[in-house]
């Protein structure tokens, strides 16, 4: 039975998910994501990186701005891949298991 709700996840798991996209997402998640407060004066940066695998099975990454402390976020669609899903499913189950 598929349970989706939005769960957070590690980014061991992101890399159980998507392999050999890892540090292509995770380059994606720091390095493109736009800061509010910084308005583009600086290179953007994104540390301290949370992750929550949402409902719809995309990827979105939470964390703060390196040179202001501002929050920042990045959504990353992984959706439509069956792979994906597959594995996405995999880690929804195990974190169940846990509870
Ligand atoms: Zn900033």
């Amino acid at each position: 039975m598929e349970n989706r709700k939005a769960l957070p996840i590690t980014l061991e798991d992101v890399e159980f998910i998507v392999k050999d996209q890892f540090e292509m997402i995770i380059d994606l998640a720091k390095y493109n994501s736009f800061c509010m407060g910084c308005m583009g004066k600086n290179e953007p940066e994104m540390l301290d990186l949370k992750v929550v695998l949402n409902e719809m099975d995309d990827l979105i990454f939470q964390g703060k701005c390196r040179y202001c402390n501002g929050k920042m976020k990045r959504y990353i669609e992984l959706g439509e891949s069956k792979e994906y899903h597959m594995r996405t499913q995999l880690i929804r189950e195990s974190k169940q298991n846990k509870n």
